[in-house]
């Protein structure tokens, strides 16, 4: 496989991330009563007429197509959308005329999305419509829709952290359908999602990033369990990656100047808390003679006396404790002294 960095070189518009078997518009089976999707033989007439998903100036593009570092644990280091946040709400619209394939509608843990099938110069597209809630309210699978009509509202189902629209663009290719830049695609044909927005606060990809181990981890030679391992790295081990790279799983990264393959799952863009270092034990209390006390070689009147503590003098710590009695050390001598007349110091 190319890399991801080579093809978006290539050509911002057909910018191609191969599609790992997994597009959300490809899915062939009735799943549940939420979840629709249609038989997708059939290609919608063909349209050259575009629109903004959402109306202009209310929305901000907060993230851009394309590589990124990976932004949680299990977070792709691509990103096959742009993102467009906006009020909760916010009708969405189609970019283009075509045909509803599918419809899912979202929870907290699941992304609901609607994809539309176009047919743009006789290439089938897939456009998705990701993080809506309800998936049916304005249109249903099969249904013919135009450009600018309302499909559904902003929403924040799944992996979200707000109300946004993540908006994917697929076009369908002799090697499968590849994710394209919807921004790219859609300038060209006179629609500019960002010179749209009313704020762009989307980052630049950087060169690199930098993740941690989230425990032991495996540094191999090559992107699999097959490949041998160079060592161990322990938990909090800082690795470097160039955004994007990623090969069934495994993340080539380097650690100093070494370089190796580590699992992309087992990895964090945040550092680990250092261990908790067990804080100094609280000083023992030391006591003092209320009265002057016999000091004894056991923990009863039985027991001979060595000497008598004077009243006030300090025996330090408590040693050892029997009944009401407890060991003390007085001017070198250790012996048992009654608790009555003891006090912490
Ligand atoms: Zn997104």
């Amino acid at each position: 496989m190319r890399s991801i960095r080579t093809l978006l070189l290539a050509g911002a518009a057909t910018a191609a991330l191969v599609l790992a078997g997994i597009a959300p518009a490809t899915a062939a089976v009735q799943q549940a009563p939420t979840v629709a999707v249609t038989a997708q033989t059939t290609m919608p007439p063909p349209v050259t007429i575009f629109r903004l998903p959402l109306a202009a100036k209310t929305y901000s593009l907060t993230s851009h197509f394309g590589p990124r570092c990976i932004p949680v644990r299990y977070g792709p280091t691509v990103h096959r959308g742009v993102d467009m946040g906006a009020a909760g709400g916010s009708p969405i619209a189609a970019i283009a005329g075509g045909i509803v394939i599918a419809t899912v509608d979202g929870t907290s843990t699941r992304e609901g999305y609607i994809t539309i099938k176009h047919n743009f110069g006789g290439v089938e597209y897939r456009s998705v419509y990701m993080h809506v809630w309800s998936s049916t309210t304005h249109v249903k699978v099969g249904q013919l829709v135009r450009n600018g009509q309302r499909i559904g509202s902003v929403g924040s189902s799944g992996a979200s952290s707000g109300n946004h629209l993540h908006l994917e663009l697929w076009q369908s290719t002799a090697s499968g359908l590849v994710a394209v830049d919807p921004a790219a695609f859609l300038k060209k044909r006179g629609v500019d999602l960002y010179g749209s927005a009313y704020r762009v606060t989307a980052q630049p990809t950087p060169a690199t990033c930098t993740y941690y181990t989230v425990g032991g981890v495996n540094f191999r030679t090559g992107p699999s369990t097959n490949h041998s391992i160079i060592r161990m790295l322990p938990l909090g081990t800082a690795v470097v990656h160039v955004p994007g790279l990623i090969t069934t799983g495994f993340i080539p990264v380097k650690v100093g100047s070494q370089s190796g393959w580590v699992s992309a799952s087992l990895v964090s863009p945040t550092q680990p808390a250092a261990p908790a270092t067990a804080p100094p034990p609280a000083p023992k209390p030391t006591y003092a003679a209320t009265a002057a006390l016999n000091l004894r070689t056991g923990p009863s009147t039985a027991y001979a006396r060595i000497l008598v503590i004077p009243k006030g003098a300090n025996v330090g710590v408590i040693l050892a404790s029997s009944g009401d009695w407890r060991k003390v050390t007085y001017a070198g001598k250790t012996g048992w002294v009654h608790s009555a007349y003891l006090v912490k110091r």
